[in-house]
């Protein structure tokens, strides 16, 4: 449960995330937390804008500081939650993302989107309150699919990757897209993997989600087979795709993302 503007001080052995517009406190250089020390922590405490309490890690509780925009603090410096992803345990990864989250939403809900009112902060739930509207806004939070089309069983199942314009030379992944309003999720993952490569898809089964803080996603994963269809891909959302065999796949996102999860889901699968 996330605890908006807790008053004390926290005891014991706090975690923090120190957040400066859509930036976390890391090492120089990036890819770790930083070990601040309680007068480190105090000076941040004291200049914070925004402050709550965000889970817990090993039994120690979770804080996120958000701080005026500032390039760097101490020896450390602000780099994006991105140079985070697989560099440190996903749990934790998790809460930094919820950090992000939660200092985004703060951060760009000033206004009542009805009526124009100045928004005031609620603290018995993380919400922002329109007096006027008498409504509350709560954090955005956009479902996504991500599936893995397979198709074939054996040595010469293949796997659907492609590549987005988003994604480095090279790089192929599994297919996604936002959830439309009235969808489910099932419909979702058909009609995404249908218009962006006009492959038409069956046996559509749920494997695990991942909180995807880019800035507020919620990635469901999901493995399907192949059903019917030539491969085509739009060419605005994917640039480049193609059916590659398991035992030759290309670059694929790294182990910790879901994309890597359900590409190894998949190829269990097609075992048969
Ligand atoms: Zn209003």
């Amino acid at each position: 449960m996330i605890i908006p503007r807790p008053k004390e001080f926290p005891d014991g052995n706090p975690i923090f995330m120190i957040i400066s517009t859509n930036l976390v406190l890391q090492t120089p250089g990036g890819g770790a937390l930083p070990t601040l020390s309680r007068a480190q922590i105090e000076r941040l405490w004291g200049v914070a804008t925004y402050h709550a309490r965000i889970g817990e890690y090993a039994e120690n509780p979770v804080f996120l500081l958000v701080v005026e925009k500032i390039d760097s603090f101490d020896e450390f410096e602000f780099k994006p939650l991105r140079s985070l992803l697989t560099r440190i345990d996903a749990e934790l990864f998790a809460l930094a993302g919820r950090a992000c989250q939660v200092a985004y939403f703060i951060r760009t809900h000033n206004y009542c989107s009805h009526c124009g009112e100045a928004l005031t902060e609620v603290t018995d739930e993380l919400a922002v309150y329109c007096q006027r509207c008498d409504y509350r806004t709560y954090p955005r939070i956009s479902p996504c699919i991500i599936v893995a089309v397979y198709r074939g069983e054996g040595p010469d199942a293949e796997i659907l990757l492609a590549r987005g314009e988003r994604h480095p030379p090279g790089l192929f992944s599994v297919l996604a897209g936002f959830v439309e309003s009235g969808e489910s999720l099932e419909q979702t993952v058909a009609r995404e993997v249908y218009e962006e490569s006009k492959i038409l898809v069956t046996g559509i089964e749920y494997v695990q989600s991942q909180s995807w803080p880019f800035p507020h996603s919620l990635m469901a994963g999901f493995v399907a087979r192949y059903a019917g269809g030539e491969l085509e891909v739009d060419g605005v959302e994917l640039i480049e795709g193609g059916w590659f065999k398991f035992t030759d796949l290309p670059h694929t996102p790294p182990a910790g993302t879901i994309a890597a999860a359900l590409i190894e889901h998949a190829r269990q699968c097609a075992k048969g």
